[in-house]
């Protein structure tokens, strides 16, 4: 296993726990560096930053920024920016400012096929009001009984051609990317075995996203298989990209893993996070990565 964990979730956007709790989850698993990474938002950092410090673990900022590239929704991961950067800062306010618009249509949809207060059920789950987001709605559906869990609530209602979903325009590729390199970050695809696309599209993405200023690939995700991890380490080296890893984590028993560990990469892989925590600081074992 990898003691290193760039993508988690807290309760500043959808995951359930307060940052400092997550960070300290991670620590508890033995996690040496860490990254928060809340959709569109960054205001939990300064408080996961300084309970990474009291802990004496390494930490560095982080983000995941929701992405339209055609008709697909990408997640592009930045790590390690100036969260004080103010073209970074107000593109996250502008994504950020459709979610209650979208929200608003989504109640409106699930309206049409019967199922009602979904709006201010959703909103009873969202700390934050700027980040209302389909896993809100998914826990109120739940919770109220219409499905047994979140991945049927998504296969049922919130993902597209069903009920509850509705297109939006979110950051475009290039827009992301610039604020998170413009920041002094890393970009970061986010789970990419997660996007319903072809192979041939796929590699138009890769290459799109590398000519932007893409450097890296998650290749280890919570939402990756074993088989998964192989392919996208393949294609790291085959387009030059680092390669990371994270859990995902949003709330225990949501998801696979819970925060601050994650598998090692395949072999040949980069690392991304040897530019944060050298290989020479890391015991033998897990400095290839
Ligand atoms: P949004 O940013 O509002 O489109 O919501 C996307 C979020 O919904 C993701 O970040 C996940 O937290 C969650 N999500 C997406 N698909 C699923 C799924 N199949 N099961 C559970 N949660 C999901
Ligand atoms: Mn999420
Ligand atoms: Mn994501
Ligand atoms: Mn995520």
């Amino acid at each position: 296993m990898t003691p290193v964990d760039l993508h988690c979730h807290s309760n500043h956007s959808d995951g359930l726990l307060p940052a400092r709790d997550v960070v300290r989850k991670a620590f508890d698993r033995g996690c040496q560096l860490f990254a928060l990474t809340d959709h569109d938002e960054t205001r939990g950092l300064a408080e996961a930053e300084d309970e990474a410090r009291q802990l004496g673990m390494k930490f560095i900022n982080g983000v995941e920024i929701s992405v339209s590239w055609g008709k697909h929704i990408l997640h592009i991961v930045g790590l390690g920016f100036d969260r004080h950067n103010e073209a970074l800062l107000a593109g996250l306010a502008s994504v950020r400012s459709g979610r209650g618009e979208r929200a608003e249509r989504m109640a409106a949809e699930l309206d049409k096929v019967g199922i009602h207060g979904t709006l201010e059920g959703a909103r009873q789950y969202a700390d934050n009001p700027e980040i209302l987001s389909r896993a809100h709605f998914a826990r109120h559906l739940v919770k109220t009984g219409v499905c047994k869990d979140m991945g049927s609530v998504f296969k049922r209602y919130l993902v597209r051609g069903k009920p509850g979903f509705v297109e939006h325009e979110w950051a475009r590729l290039h827009e992301a990317i610039e604020w998170i390199t413009g920041a002094g970050g890393v970009a970061v695809l986010a789970h990419p075995a997660r996007y319903e696309m072809g192979n041939e599209t796929l590699r138009v993405l890769l290459t799109e996203y590398k000519r932007l200023g893409g450097e890296a690939i998650e290749v280890v995700s919570g939402c990756h298989g074993i088989p998964d991890a192989a392919r996208f380490g393949r294609l790291a080296q085959e387009f030059g990209f680092l390669a990371s890893c994270g859990t995902d984590y949003h709330a225990t028993g949501e998801g696979a893993r819970e925060p601050g560990l994650n598998p090692d990469l395949p072999m040949d892989c980069q690392p991304v996070w040897h530019r944060w925590l050298p290989p020479e600081t890391m015991p033998s074992s897990i400095s290839a990565g």
